[in-house]
């Protein structure tokens, strides 16, 4: 049998950062990945010589120390960046994040007129109203913007990301999203901007883009690049990675975990157990039953997410990182074209886009066929004037699943009643998916690394549940 002071569930960052981190104090480290390689959401594909994310994945913290840290993983290299990204709104390519007064000019006349006063109205009343009333993503958006700018700003995208209205997803969503942005700076800027002229065109070929993105960080060659580092410094220190594991059952009371790989039967022994894969898939493999935490199970949901890939004959499509498209017309959410993240991701004289689209395992878009998503995402994109047919000289589709943990307005009482159960018996959640925190990959790798900081300094309560993310922005 296999003796490790931690095993650990899931070869994301999150866990390779813990592992990382445990690994330079002396602890052994196993880690069991179900996929091929590492990285997890943050991995990328190579497909015909095209490196992929999942969507696209920057690099951004305002821990110093962390980015620090990142920046100097081995065999990292990173360019950095300053976001670009519009969104398709009133067919036009307006500014993002939104800048008012670019906003209202392109609205029909009479909706700009009352948006604007609505937005000035608020601005005074909001003063007067508390925030603790703020339960939804609803309450918590007109609280700031006012109401009308609310229909035009959140309720298409929001609604057409989650599948929900935004009245029944929790305000926590919007705090962890937001949160690092301070409201009264941004508001400020939105404020300057309405008595600011602007006189930018809403044509794509326009350069003018949002001037207030942020930088952010990007390997050469994809995200990939980001999880081999963190693997190479975990091994450098003894961690041991296995990929394409297929874990059979965990038994919490003897600390066992069974997998097997390249076809023989393992049993690995454990002191704590550290997991970053699905709570459902936990719980399963626990084969433990616990009313309770079946029944909160149940009623909690991840969102999962299907990519559509197109690649193009061309070298250049937009000068966009992202490009957002609200309309529930259109298919996906989102386009990201990876020439503009590094001309290494695409072959000489090629770029190569990549359209998202939520989508929960009942919802038409995930029982549509690949052809079926090919021809919707591509005829949309054509519509719009983003892409031209003739250009698109192949596709590609993949689906992930437990890609965004939900949150409903009762989520956080059941995820209580959930990491209760399952944090017992040396066993400890961590990571995005592992804690379901809406998050960032920073936040992950600062995750792991503050979990086995507990390790480290024999901190009594081990948990990382109540980690509070400090930077998240959109
Ligand atoms: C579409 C999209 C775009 C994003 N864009 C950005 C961005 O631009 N910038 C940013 O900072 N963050 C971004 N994120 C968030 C980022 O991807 C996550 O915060 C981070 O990758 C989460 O890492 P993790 O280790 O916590 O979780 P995960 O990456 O989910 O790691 C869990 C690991 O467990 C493995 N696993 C699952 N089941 C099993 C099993 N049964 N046995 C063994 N292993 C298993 C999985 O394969 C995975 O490797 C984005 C996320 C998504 C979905």
């Amino acid at each position: 049998m296999e003796q490790f002071d931690f095993v650990v569930l899931g070869g994301g960052i999150s866990g390779l950062g813990f592992a990382k981190r445990v690994s330079e104090h002396g602890f052994s480290v196993l880690i069991l990945e179900k996929e091929d390689i590492v990285g997890g959401l943050s991995r990328s594909l190579n497909h015909n010589g095209f490196y992929l994310d999942f969507c696209a994945h920057r690099f951004h913290t305002n821990n110093k120390e962390l980015l620090k840290e990142v920046l100097s993983l081995p065999d990292l290299k990173m360019e950095k960046h300053i976001k670009k990204s519009r969104i398709y709104m009133f067919g036009k390519w307006l500014k993002y994040p939104f800048e008012i007064q670019n906003l209202l000019r392109a609205m029909p006349i009479h909706q700009s007129f009352l948006s604007g006063i609505s937005f000035a109205t608020n601005q005074i009343t909001k003063k007067f109203r508390k925030t603790k009333d703020n339960q939804s993503y609803k309450d918590w958006f007109i609280h700031i913007y006012g109401k009308r700018l609310y229909d035009v700003m959140c309720y298409p995208y929001t609604s057409k990301i989650w599948h929900h209205d935004p009245g029944e997803i929790s305000a926590d969503w919007a705090d962890q999203r937001f949160q690092g942005e301070n409201m009264i700076k941004l508001v400020k800027r939105i404020i300057k901007k309405v008595l600011t002229l602007d006189f930018s065109s809403y044509n794509l070929d326009d350069d003018s883009l949002a001037p207030d993105g942020g930088p952010f960080y990007y390997p050469i060659y994809g995200i990939q690049e980001l999880a081999d580092s963190l693997k190479k410094a975990s091994e450098q220190k003894g961690t041991i990675i296995k990929c394409s594991s297929n874990i059979k059952s965990i038994d919490t009371k003897n600390k066992t975990v069974v997998y097997t790989n390249d076809g023989v039967e393992h049993t690995a022994k454990y002191n704590d157990l550290i997991s970053t894969i699905p709570l459902h898939t936990l719980y399963k493999l626990e084969n433990k039953h616990d009313e309770a935490v079946e029944k909160a199970l149940n009623n909690i949901s991840y969102m999962d997410i299907i990519f559509v890939f197109a690649f193009l004959n061309i070298p250049r499509v937009s000068n966009d990182h992202w490009l957002y498209f609200p309309d529930k017309d259109i298919i996906f959410n989102r386009s990201v074209e990876f020439s503009n993240w590094s001309p290494k991701m695409c072959p000489e004289g090629k770029t190569s886009i990549c359209f998202d689209i939520t989508t929960f395992k009942n919802d038409k878009e995930w029982q549509m066929t690949d052809e079926e998503l090919i021809k919707r995402t591509i005829d949309d994109a054509v519509r719009t004037g983003y892409i031209k047919r003739e250009n698109v000289e192949d596709t590609l589709v993949t689906r992930i699943e437990y890609a965004y943990p939900y949150y409903d307005l009762e989520y956080k009482s059941k995820l209580d009643v959930i990491v209760r159960g399952l944090e017992q018996d040396n066993v400890h959640l961590l990571g995005r998916t592992g804690i379901f925190k809406y998050n960032n990959s920073d936040n992950s790798i600062e995750m792991g690394f503050e979990l086995a900081e507990k390790f480290v300094n024999k901190d009594e309560n081990k948990s990382i549940y109540n980690y509070k993310i400090k930077n998240v922005s959109y």
